[in-house]
């Protein structure tokens, strides 16, 4: 990308909505890549994922029973969630605790699946998701697993960031056929993307959603391509 289009980027659209939804699988680089392609466009920025990890935070804090549904969309509904929509800052907090770095331990990315499968829980933080969306005047980058489907369908740019499993788990240090240790984090990060996608699907592009494959790219590779497609997509329109 040539110097001249990177200092146009904060231009696109002025004035008018941009959402650009990305979506993808754990591993894939969609949060860190997300938070740069925001941080260029001067959007704000939001990770849904973190949101679904607050709510199991919550819910296991509270000594909620993951498994009685009822109960964790009351939780979902109750939930005193704040969190940064700026891709300068990163902060969760879930009644005034600071969340930011709890909510990546190892004991909420195994629980998690269960509460965002909770589909009560998942309607509320779909709500949520959208008003937000709305009060970044639809300037923002979102990014997810149902974002480019469910969420913001109707965003001006939807992207599906995928990556094959061995760059996905390489990326977290992972190698395949490793030690023990390593094939149980494989099964684990495999085990979460195959019930995340008991409902939604998010390792197929919907009609109209780009698919950016980041295997062979590193992050800032990555980030021009995905920026490319942003400028393509709309200079298109
Ligand atoms: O993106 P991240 O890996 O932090 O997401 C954590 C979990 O949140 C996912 O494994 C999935 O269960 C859930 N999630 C979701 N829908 C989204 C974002 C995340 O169900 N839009």
């Amino acid at each position: 990308m040539t110097q001249e289009l990177i200092d146009t980027l904060p231009m696109l659209r002025q004035g008018r909505g941009l959402v650009v939804a990305i979506d993808g699988p754990s591993g894939s680089g969609k949060s860190s890549v997300s938070r740069e392609v925001a941080r260029r466009l001067r959007l704000a920025y939001l990770d849904t994922g973190a949101m679904y990890r607050a709510l199991t935070w919550y819910c296991l804090d509270q000594g909620i029973d993951l498994e009685d549904r009822a109960a964790v969309e009351q939780a979902a509904e109750e939930l005193p969630l704040e969190i940064s929509t700026s891709p300068l800052e990163e902060y969760v907090r879930v009644g005034g605790a600071e969340v930011t770095h709890a909510i990546r331990e190892p004991a909420i990315s195994a629980a998690v699946s269960t509460v965002a499968t909770t589909l009560g829980a998942r309607t509320e933080l779909i709500r949520r998701q959208r008003e937000l969306i709305e009060q970044h005047n639809r300037r923002i980058v979102v990014e997810g697993r149902d974002i480019t489907t469910v969420v913001a369908p109707g965003a001006e740019v939807r992207m599906l960031l995928t990556a094959s499993e061995e760059a996905r788990l390489r990326r977290r240090g992972i190698q395949l056929g490793g030690t023990q240790n390593e094939q149980e984090l494989a099964a684990q990060v495999t085990h979460r993307d195959a019930k995340d996608s008991t409902v939604v699907n998010f390792t197929q592009a919907a009609d109209g959603v780009v698919t950016l494959d980041s295997s062979d790219l590193d992050f800032d590779g990555t980030v021009d391509a995905a920026l490319a497609i942003v400028t393509k997509v709309i200079n298109r329109d």
